[in-house]
C-alpha cells in the first residue's frame, strides 16, 4: 500500500514539474506499465497514458478531458 501511495506522490512531482502542456501520447500496459508500440484502439482506450516530456502517467480518460481542456483554452485566444 505504502509503494502505490509513493508511486502517486512521483507520479504527480513529474506531473507537476512537466513543461507543460502534457503530450500524453505513450500508451502503457495496465498491469506491466511498459509501452505499448502501436497500440490498437481498444488498448488506447483502458490503458494509461505516459507524457513523453514528463514520464508522468493518467488514465486515458483523464488524458482526454486534459486535451479537451486545452482546445478549449485555444479557443479563447
Ligand atoms: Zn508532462
Amino acid at each position: 500500500m505504502g509503494d502505490i501511495l509513493f508511486e502517486i506522490r512521483v507520479n504527480n512531482a513529474q506531473l507537476e514539474h512537466c513543461e507543460k502542456p502534457h503530450d500524453f501520447s505513450l500508451v502503457l500496459d495496465r498491469l506491466t506499465k511498459k509501452i505499448i508500440k502501436n497500440p490498437k484502439p481498444e488498448q488506447r482506450l483502458f490503458a494509461k497514458l505516459q507524457c513523453s516530456k514528463c514520464d508522468g502517467h493518467i488514465d486515458s480518460i483523464n488524458a482526454s478531458w486534459y486535451k479537451k481542456g486545452l482546445e478549449d483554452g485555444r479557443v479563447k485566444l
